[in-house]
């Protein structure tokens, strides 16, 4: 009995070194593929080309689902489709500007305006400027806020290694500055831009507003002017700022995500999703925020068919809309599981730019992260072996209740932000050696859940 169990141990390491072997040969043929090949920087230049600004609700979002149609038919996949989904639809306009006056100097900011922003009247708003760094700033200016423009001046943490987190510690000036600022009866709100870099460049991004407060508008400055303003306020009392801006809403558009698969050959209900945002700002091409991830998902397909894998579980690429201004493709997508008998086992997001990979963050229940951990080694054939616990991505979110794994592709955060939701963000800041790593990093993870299940 003690030598039959003894022999079933073997068997079961030996059965689960030759898997891993397999998998190493796969993640070789992969990565060659790819760094052969280099389609995906091909298909990043396409879509930055052919689509350019592709916000929700725009022209520019169309062509962008017709060109993935395209090229996930061309990549072979088994089947592609598209699912309807209501998108909301905000256009910037032409007018963007900004002055700071101080006595008779006047000073002209470089701005743009928040994504949802209202515009302003033709002449503008025009208060005194008050700067804060908190909203607890802003609630103890009670009525001095009055009327005022609020200038919201909390610069990244530099010390933060990670960009992300540094992100993640400003962007609340910018996602509910304007409610705050209303609150409070302020009559506009200047956001410093959310970037380490010092430059001349505003960068957009979503911002909200609160039914039950005054819709004020709400425009990114540069770093450079905000940093010039501050040295403006410091420097004397009443300084006012103007702000112009010609932004609208208009009602919601029909859109659609664009889905393609392999389908599983042996349990095709069980789905691994790999996966980036179609949709990108009016600001610059989205090449790294999330073309990138685009090129990327369309690739994963792409290098299976060209090297004839057939996975045992289907792996379903998903490039969702409206990630930017509303998530409501990946709101979409997730409430169709409930109507399904499929489970998403795992859902693979690249939507951190398309730098060198670095590995992946999970969010998923201990024994999954265990098991996902597992292949860091084999990750390594990318050069994306660190397996962190945390992460996922905003379209990915929602399909959390489900208990799919969350796991989020990332590269290397450096720059990112110096491009991210800005003009900067365009196909001459991805490298494309890094880009196709990232795909390949994503193929060799997607194809060893899709094998071996979580
Ligand atoms: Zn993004």
């Amino acid at each position: 009995m003690r030598i039959l169990g003894a022999l079933l141990i073997t068997l079961i390491i030996t059965a689960h070194l030759a898997a891993q072997d397999q998998h190493r040969a796969v993640a070789e043929r992969l990565k060659d593929q790819a760094l052969t090949d280099m389609a995906s920087y091909e298909m990043l230049k396409e879509l930055t080309s052919t689509a350019g600004h592709r916000l929700s609700g725009s022209v520019g979002y169309e062509k962008a689902v017709r060109w993935a149609q395209q090229r996930l038919t061309d990549a072979g996949a088994d089947s592609v489709w598209t699912e309807p989904v209501m998108v909301p639809h905000w256009e910037r306009g032409p007018i963007e500007k900004a002055f700071a006056r101080s006595g008779k100097r006047t000073v002209e900011l470089t701005v743009c305006a928040l994504g949802g922003s209202v515009g302003t009247e033709k002449n503008g708003v025009t208060g005194r400027v008050i700067e804060v760094r908190s909203f607890e700033e802003v609630r103890a200016l009670g009525e001095k806020a009055r009327g005022a423009i609020i200038f919201f001046n909390r610069p990244f943490d530099r010390t933060r290694v990670n960009t992300g987190e540094a992100y993640g510690g400003a962007v609340n000036q910018r996602s509910s500055g304007a409610i705050e600022a209303a609150k409070v009866g302020a009559a506009g709100v200047l956001v410093r831009s959310m970037t380490n870099a010092i430059d001349d460049e505003p960068h957009t991004g979503m911002m909200r507003y609160d039914p039950a407060v005054p819709k004020i508008p709400a425009a990114a400055v540069s770093t450079l002017d905000a940093d010039a303003l501050s040295a403006m306020i410091r420097g004397g009392s009443d300084i006012t700022v103007t702000l112009r801006l010609s932004a609208r809403s208009f009602p919601d558009v029909l859109s659609s995500n664009v889905i393609a698969e392999i389908r599983g050959s042996e349990h095709p209900d069980q789905i691994v999703l790999v996966g980036g945002h179609l949709d990108a700002w009016d600001k610059g091409t989205g090449a790294h925020d999330d073309g990138s991830g685009v090129a990327q998902s369309i690739q994963v397909i792409r290098l299976m068919k060209k090297l004839g894998l057939r996975p045992k579980r289907t792996i379903r690429v998903v490039l969702f809309a409206n990630e930017e201004n509303g998530l409501k493709g990946a709101l979409a997508y997730a409430a169709r599981e409930q109507n399904t008998r499929e489970r998403h086992i795992a859902a693979i997001e690249s939507d951190a730019g398309g730098f060198m990979p670095r590995g992946f963050g999970v969010t998923a229940d201990s024994a999954s992260f265990a098991r996902l951990s597992r292949y860091a080694a084999l990750l390594e054939v990318a050069g994306a072996g660190r397996v962190t616990a945390g992460g996922g991505g905003a379209d990915i979110g929602p399909l959390k209740p489900f208990g799919t794994a969350l796991i989020g592709l990332s590269p290397e955060s450096q720059r990112y932000f110096d491009y991210h939701h800005s003009n900067h963000d365009t196909i001459d800041k991805v490298h494309p050696r890094e880009l196709e790593l990232g795909a390949v990093a994503m193929a060799i993870l997607a194809w060893a859940i899709a094998e071996d299940g979580l």
